[in-house]
């Protein structure tokens, strides 16, 4: 009796833990980072927050979604990214204790619903500009089928590199490769060296890597190091998914985390150890002490599984 019962709950724990696995690799799939509502898994955002200053003519609106960006250039406000889906009144509300001018561009980090939500809010005369790759991404999505939302969906796109605006208000926006998706662009306020680095920087963790979007956890490294190579004087970061910025050293540093997790993920599947032994005995050096590696991200084995299974394929 006792017996049935003890392998009764071991039976069961495998149940919940192989549950609760695929529970936090499916949205990372499926539904992305927030199919238009939360982050999946029962995750749900903190509601909006008072537009916070970032530097002169920059702002930051966080909560419901990604981090957005308000920059209020001479002839309109250009945002970087729109939160979850029906939160554009909430967004504006904020933009207006700042400015008068109305939203001229919006600038989508990448395809995901916590960061394209309210697109489809702003007028069909705002600019929306995307990668190459995002643009296609966002027309597969099912909120982008209906006629009355198709407005959300981009009127321009760039491939590796465009300057938006002019003189002091210019944007760059580039794009290195796969990371999180297989079109995260970067936005640099080029004369107030500020950049948003949408989620292929969400925060101080392991990245959420959305294959189904043509994210690459063995690109990551890459990625990140030619766009810490390739883009000039940022000093500091906008966040997808931060309480506040981060530098640009900062930014350069995830970079080497993905390479040693990466690392760690050939030299531990080469090894036979399954996602949960590599996740165990990775260790980082001390200047990531501030890294939070535990929970979400694929359960106990975090990106391992998913890294394997990349490294498993063509690749
Ligand atoms: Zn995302």
């Amino acid at each position: 009796m006792r017996r049935t019962i003890v392998l009764g709950i071991i039976v069961l724990t495998g149940v919940i833990t192989a549950a609760m696995v695929s529970a936090q690799q499916a949205p990372a799939g499926a539904r992305g980072q927030g199919g238009g509502g939360g982050r999946g898994g029962g995750f749900t955002f903190p509601p909006i927050q008072p537009i916070e200053k970032v530097k002169d003519n920059l702002y930051m609106i966080q909560g419901e979604g990604g981090n957005t960006a308000v920059y209020v250039a001479e002839n309109g406000v250009v945002l970087v990214d729109t939160k979850v889906a029906d939160k554009g009144q909430a967004i504006l509300d904020q933009v207006k204790k700042v400015t008068d001018k109305p939203i001229t561009t919006i600038i989508n980090t990448h395809t995901h619903g916590d960061h394209t939500g309210s697109n489809q809010f702003f007028p069909a005369s705002v600019d929306i500009i995307v990668q190459d790759n995002t643009a296609a991404n966002m027309k597969k999505m099912e909120v982008f089928q209906q006629e009355a939302n198709k407005n959300g969906l981009p009127d321009r796109t760039f491939k590796d590199k465009t300057t938006l605006l002019k003189g002091k208000d210019e944007i760059d926006l580039y794009y290195f490769g796969p990371a999180h998706t297989n079109g995260d662009a970067f936005v640099v306020f080029k004369s107030l060296q500020v950049m948003h680095a949408g989620d292929a920087f969400a925060n101080k963790g392991q990245p959420l890597i959305d294959r189904n979007n043509g994210g690459s956890g063995v690109q990551y490294p890459d990625t990140l190091t030619k766009a810490a190579k390739g883009i000039k004087n940022v000093t500091t970061v906008i966040n997808g998914h931060t309480t506040m910025t981060t530098t640009w050293q900062d930014f350069v540093d995830y970079g080497e985390f993905n390479r040693l997790f990466l690392a760690h993920a050939r030299e531990a599947m080469k090894a036979g150890k399954s996602p949960e032994q590599a996740m165990m005995d990775f260790k980082l050096p001390e200047k990531f002490k501030g890294y939070n590696l535990a929970g979400g991200r694929g359960g106990p084995g975090g990106n391992f599984g998913i890294i394997y299974e990349e490294l498993k394929g063509a690749r």
